[in-house]
This record gives structure tokens, sequence and C-alpha cells, in this order.
């Protein structure tokens, strides 16, 4: 929850409307200024208690044709523990031929999300 005003850009649709997110006093739900839309006051207020982004990043192969694969969480995350994410994807290793779209692990670092695939890996027989 936010305990002081902050501006951000909705992300819901192509627009941008600018948001003010306003606390609220003593624990009520914060105030939410310049949607355009429900969907833009429904994201304003998703961010006011905990601002979620879907992370995407590349991880190591044993491949010297292509030594990083592209991936994301398959869910959006807290934008405060992407460093925590990032430290796990760090030290992943890819080691098995992949397509985009296939997890290569589930319930990583959080029940629900996945570690995805979104490049393609072919190894060598
Ligand atoms: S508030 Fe509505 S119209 Fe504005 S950017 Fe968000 S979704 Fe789009």
């Amino acid at each position: 929850m936010i305990t002081e005003q902050k501006n951000i850009t909705c992300i819901a649709c192509p627009r941008g409307c600018r948001l003010e997110l306003i606390p609220g006093a003593e624990g009520s739900e914060a105030q939410i200024r310049g949607y355009e839309c429900p969907k833009g006051l429904a994201y304003g207020q998703r961010e006011a208690v905990e601002a979620l982004r879907i992370l995407t990043s590349t991880v190591k192969t044993c491949s010297a044709e292509m030594p990083r694969l592209p991936v994301r969480l398959s869910e959006p995350v807290p934008l405060d523990r992407f460093r925590e994410f990032m430290d796990l994807i760090n030290s992943f290793l890819a080691v098995e031929d992949c397509k985009p779209g296939d997890v290569l692990v589930r319930d990583f670092g959080m029940p629900g999300v996945n570690l995805q695939a979104t490049g393609e890996l072919h190894y060598e027989n």
C-alpha cells in the first residue's frame, strides 16, 4: 500500500493516461485520479496496493552458438522483488532443448509463477 502520492502512467491501453495515486487516510483505500475508464481505475488501484510487472530477461546456456536464451516470468511479480528473481534467473542454466512458451521451471520463486522460454534452443547431438 502506498504511503505517499505517486504519479504513474497507465499501461492498460496505448493512450497512456497519467494517474495520480493518493494514499488513503489510516489504511483506507487509495484515491485514484486521472483515469479515463474502469480499466485505468483498476490498474491504479492495483498499483496503489502493490506494483506488479512481468519480468523478462535471459538465462545462460551451454551452447556456443546461443550462449543466452530469452525468458520471461509467466505472471506479473512484485516490482520490489525483481532483484530476488534476477538472482534466481542468473543462477539458472538451460541444459535442454526448448521452444518459445516452454516452461523451464514451475513455481519459480513464487507459487504459480513459471520461468518460460521466449526463444528457441537446440543442442547438437
Ligand atoms: S485510464 Fe483507460 S483510457 Fe487511460 S490509459 Fe488507462 S486504460 Fe487507457
